[in-house]
């Protein structure tokens, strides 16, 4: 047990008691209190207020791209405030920012995806990317198009309807708040027939589910480029362009949720960009801007917002902080150092030491397996027995213990996974080779810890 300060120690106390926590066991933070409370930053790295640095080895949310501590980011933020904290952007009112920032993501999307519905985070973009698709369908005469389809183990976030596509067990079923039409296909990892793996199906097991339901009442298919929270899963090569194809022959929108994805965390601006795929509807938050403000949006085909368009009367959906203007100049600023600083090319090199890192780590230690990095979206996992794929038992929680070694050690990562076997890693994408190095050793010690736990 560490020595607190008496500041920190009033803060634990305060926080017990007024202070109920997001995805954290509510019983255990009452009577243990929060294991760590952030004061301040620089880069990668992040203190507390009794005094400690500890590597940011996950971005905080996947978000902090260009790292804590970035003054221009608060400088933005502080110049746009003196001018005009608040604008409200219903009843067609506008301001500066959000005009400047909405063209900036034109150009920057993909395809013909050149205009943009604001929201205040990933949750919200979701929901929104629902309704837009229904309105859509029924601007066009379509009224019967309201299902959606999502993936088993996707991550959407907790909003009820993007709580009811989220395909993750522990959010999907909390609290009862699920609505109906909303569908889940096994993702591309698993063949839906034979549950394998190792044998993906491409876009079979949602074309199922078409097949089933009907096209005519299926409105989109939602899914993330690459699964964040649901186990860093990089697709299979062709199965963003099959799923593509599939809702082209069954005229159903396709929506790319690029919360943590995009800007830049996979090594492109747009994780779709990696497989050429133009989504019909494309949700971000988080790194748009570095987590610096609370901004989100869809972005819409040409067609989609040209057929919104004609409708007169009121679209009636929004929110108050939509097209915030201190959260769009902070979005400016952010795009601009991203583009200026080549903060891109830096993902992809450092995607490269860290897989040299995940070499090293696989080479030494038998229990590791299924390394992969998209960027510096990563994660590796942790099996019993790697060549024949024998997990441990849920009760060995691997990738829990060398996730909590690390966090003694005083770096930041995340346990995934339904059996705690994986171990996810994103760092700010400002990293440089000797901090990805200095990641790895950290893990290196975890894993070497957990081994002895094993013995
Ligand atoms: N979509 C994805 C892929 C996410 O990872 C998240 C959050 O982690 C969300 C949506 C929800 O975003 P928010 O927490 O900003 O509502």
């Amino acid at each position: 047990v560490q020595t607190q300060n008496l500041k920190t120690m009033e803060l634990i106390e305060l926080d017990k008691k007024h202070y109920i926590h997001p995805t954290t066991p509510p019983k255990v933070q009452a009577e243990q209190g929060t294991p760590l409370i952030f004061a301040d930053g620089k880069g990668v790295y992040c203190n507390s207020t009794n005094g400690e640095r500890y590597f940011d080895g996950l971005s905080m949310l996947w978000n902090v791209n260009l790292g804590h501590g970035q003054q221009e980011l608060a400088e933005a933020a502080k110049e746009q405030m003196l001018k005009m904290a608040y604008a409200s952007s219903f009843k067609g009112y506008s301001n500066e920012p959000a005009i400047q920032l909405a063209e900036k993501l034109a150009a920057l999307a993909p395809g013909d995806l050149n205009a943009v519905f604001y929201t205040s985070g990933g949750s919200e973009s979701n929901d929104t990317a629902f309704k837009l698709a229904r309105f859509y369908w029924s601007l066009k005469g379509q009224y019967k198009k309201r299902k959606i389809i999502a993936l088993e183990n996707g991550y959407h976030g907790v909003t009820v309807a993007a709580q009811t596509a989220t395909g993750i067990p522990a959010f999907h079923d909390f609290a009862d708040s699920n609505i109906a039409d909303v569908f889940h296909a096994k993702p591309h990892l698993t063949n839906c027939e034979s549950g394998d793996r190792h044998d993906p199906n491409y876009e079979g097991c949602i074309r199922d589910i078409v097949e089933k339901e009907g096209a005519e009442t299926i409105a989109a298919v939602i899914m993330e480029p690459v699964q964040g929270s649901g186990g860093v899963h990089i697709p299979p090569k062709g199965y963003l362009r099959a799923v593509r194809k599939l809702c082209d022959e069954f005229g159903i929108l396709f929506i790319a949720d690029e919360v943590i994805c995009g800007f830049g965390r996979t090594g492109e601006m747009f994780a779709v960009e990696h497989w050429d795929v133009v989504p019909d509807l494309m949700c971000f938050a988080k790194g748009v801007t570095s987590g610096y403000s609370q901004l989100g949006g869809v972005m819409m085909k040409q067609s989609i917002r040209d057929t919104i368009v004609q409708y007169e009367g009121v679209l009636s959906h929004g929110f108050t902080y939509s097209g915030h203007p201190t959260a769009c100049a902070v979005a400016l600023k952010n795009i601009e150092i991203l583009e200026r600083d080549h903060i891109i090319e830096n993902t992809s090199k450092m995607e490269q030491t860290l897989k040299e890192g995940f070499n090293y780590l696989e080479d030494k230690h038998s229990h590791v397996t299924n390394c992969r990095a998209i960027g510096l979206l990563a994660a590796f996992e942790l099996y019993e027995d790697r060549d024949t794929g024998k997990l441990f038992d849920l009760s060995v929680a691997p990738a829990t213990t060398v996730v909590d070694e690390c966090f003694d050690r005083k770096l930041i990562l995340r346990t995934l996974g339904s059996n705690r076997e994986i171990v996810a890693i994103a760092p700010p994408l400002v990293i440089n080779k000797q901090e990805v190095e200095e990641m790895i050793t950290i893990i290196d010690d975890a894993i070497t810890a957990f081994e002895k736990k094993l013995e």
